[in-house]
């Protein structure tokens, strides 16, 4: 095979990989997602359960698996409270409103060891 066909089989392995890794890392956040309740309502179904950022955001916990590292998600979900999308809502209401972020670190996110 000549030199140029085998890096570009080489990219789309890459490509692949990552790709299955993205996968693998949604997979993972679905089910550490039906694990977890709404810090405000105690309400829990995968669907609706997000991560609400309590100070410095990264980006958005859904959209970062997209990386397809599960250490990514786990540090940035460590700056987060989880909540269902109403209550989420509330809060975002809340602090257009006030101008103030509710809640504090001992509220963030514990995942369960046998998740990791
Ligand atoms: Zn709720």
């Amino acid at each position: 095979m000549p030199r140029s066909q085998r890096t570009d089989h080489e990219k789309r392995q890459k490509h692949i990989r990552k790709r299955q890794k993205a996968k693998d890392a949604r997979k993972w956040l679905w089910r550490l997602k039906a694990t977890i309740k709404c810090n405000d309502c105690g309400f829990s179904h995968p669907a609706v359960i997000q991560f609400h950022h309590l100070g410095d955001k990264k980006a958005g916990v859904s959209e970062m698996t997209k990386s397809g590292s599960i250490g990514a998600l786990i540090r940035e979900m460590a700056k987060c409270v989880p909540l269902c999308s109403n209550c989420h809502a509330i809060r975002h209401y809340e602090e257009r409103k006030t101008g103030e972020r509710h809640g504090d670190e001992s509220d963030s996110v514990t995942i369960q060891l046998s998740l990791l």
